[in-house]
């Protein structure tokens, strides 16, 4: 697995610079964009640097080619699953039912506070609209779920997808259409932890 780090500029929009207090879970996501790269990604969000485009970053973005672009350090916290707007509209409600059981102090007061003080994000390239992941881009994201399960101390059960949390986001839509696959991905992350 290839890896570099290319930070992104510390903003309040993409990059807070705060460290994390705990970490909960992590949340995969994919990128919405067929064949994009992972540095077209950082640059989509290092141009969000003031603002213009509201909030949005990940920890790590995994190319189709299965090379890791580390873009915020992954101990500080990045905007990859912050709700803006209620599950329905009108509703008060902001998260998941699941996510407002599992963390109700960081789901609860939505307007000022989020899972993303929690949760570190991945996301993935992909090159169709269905979002499949490539071989060598899921392998590499099991590798960077190890990784973090064993760095803090995370099981299975502790890893979400983008929908799992923000119920009104189809992402990543793969594993959202193919539970079986997600399921899947699951069971190796538990294999490789165990
Ligand atoms: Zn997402």
């Amino acid at each position: 697995m290839t890896e570099k780090n290319d930070f992104l500029p510390i903003s309040k929009f993409i990059r807070p610079g705060t460290v994390r207090q705990k970490t909960l879970g992590g949340v995969i996501h994919w990128t919405a964009k067929p064949m994009q790269s992972a540095s077209d990604t950082r640059k989509y969000w290092a141009d969000r640097e003031n603002g213009s485009n509201g909030y949005g970053s990940a920890h790590d973005i995994v190319d189709r080619d299965g090379s890791v672009l580390h873009c915020v350090p992954s101990n500080e916290i990045a905007y990859h699953c912050g709700a803006t707007s209620p599950i329905y509209q009108g509703s008060e409600q902001y998260y998941t039912d699941i996510a407002r059981r599992k963390w109700p102090d960081f789901t609860l007061d939505y307007q000022h506070k989020s899972p993303n003080s929690i949760l570190i994000g991945i996301e993935f390239e992909h090159e169709t609209w269905e979002g499949f992941p490539t071989t060598a881009a899921r392998a590499s994201l099991l590798l960077l779920m190890i990784r973090y399960s064993k760095q803090y101390g995370l099981k299975a059960a502790d890893w979400y997808r983008h929908k799992d949390i923000v119920g009104y986001k189809d992402c990543p839509h793969w594993y959202n259409l193919y539970v079986e696959d997600w399921s899947a991905l699951l069971a190796d992350l538990t294999k490789g932890i165990s």
